[in-house]
């Protein structure tokens, strides 16, 4: 198994800095969300933007990633690749932007709606950034992976939703995936302890329908076995005494939001 990293002050202050410039990018993308947008054009927004911000869009080239963003569309979970194809009123769109910059990785996600959506799409949304919440409260130093997992499987499942098992959280810092895994399901008190100073990418993948998923013709899209919408929503932290610190935002997103 690969080792796990502590990071110090200073390493943490650099991967906030990264994880903050994601929020501050999908907040551009946010701007842009609308029928009639390719996710190709969402995705050339998000190059300027991180490269303005001398910044590299680290997603890109990535294992030979083609784009700057994962853009991931209904029942695509995970990994879409921007395409020509516009998006449509009541679609959703999971936004995945990784950012590398003086040697450490941010990486974030948020799940959009476009235009009106179905209530229980919306509700889908909520639920799925709350089980990050509820993740996010547990993942403080002496607690266990495995009591991440738990709350995010056990609140989402109370809806009959399908955790995705395929796919997982991670460490973060100098590379984009270090150890430990951070899977959205488990037991209490299984895994790793957690220790002040490991940065963690979590980010519960959750299904409308099933939990069983699988790989596009592509080679990288993620879809729903059962064609049903997924929702993706990430943050990065690093675990503290009592309450972890969340190092990436959604409050540039939020605002942004609000206008629209
Ligand atoms: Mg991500
Ligand atoms: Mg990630």
């Amino acid at each position: 198994m690969r080792k796990i990293n502590y990071r110090t002050e200073e390493e943490i202050e650099l991967i906030r800095e990264s994880s903050l410039l994601v929020g501050k990018t999908l907040a551009e993308v946010a701007k842009n969300i609308k029928p009639g947008v390719t996710t190709l054009e969402l995705d050339a927004i998000a190059e300027d933007f991180i490269r303005s911000h001398d910044a590299v869009p680290g997603f890109k080239g990535y294992n030979d990633f083609p784009g700057s963003l994962c853009t991931s569309v209904n029942d695509e979970v995970v990994h879409g690749l921007p395409t020509k194809e516009a998006l449509c009123e009541g679609d959703i769109v999971s936004v995945d932007c990784g950012v590398y910059k003086n040697g450490y990785w941010g990486d974030s996600a948020y799940t959009f709606s476009v235009g009106e959506i179905d209530e229980e799409v919306s509700n889908l949304l909520k639920r799925t950034q709350e089980a990050l919440k509820l993740a996010i409260d547990v993942a403080v130093s002496g607690n266990r992976i495995g009591d991440i997992g738990f709350a995010v499987q056990s609140y989402t499942e109370s809806f009959g939703y399908g955790v995705v098992r395929e796919l997982v959280g991670h460490g973060l810092g100098t590379d984009l995936h270090e150890a430990p895994e951070v899977p959205n399901y488990g037991r209490k008190g299984n895994g790793p302890k957690l220790v002040e100073g490991m940065v963690l990418a979590i980010e519960p993948m959750i299904n409308l329908g099933g939990k069983s998923i699988r790989q596009k013709k592509d080679g990288w899209t993620i879809v729903t076995a059962d064609g049903k919408p997924s929702a993706h929503f990430e943050h990065d932290i690093v675990v503290r005494k009592g309450k972890a610190e969340v190092l990436s935002t959604f409050e540039y997103i939020e605002e942004v939001l609000k206008t629209i």
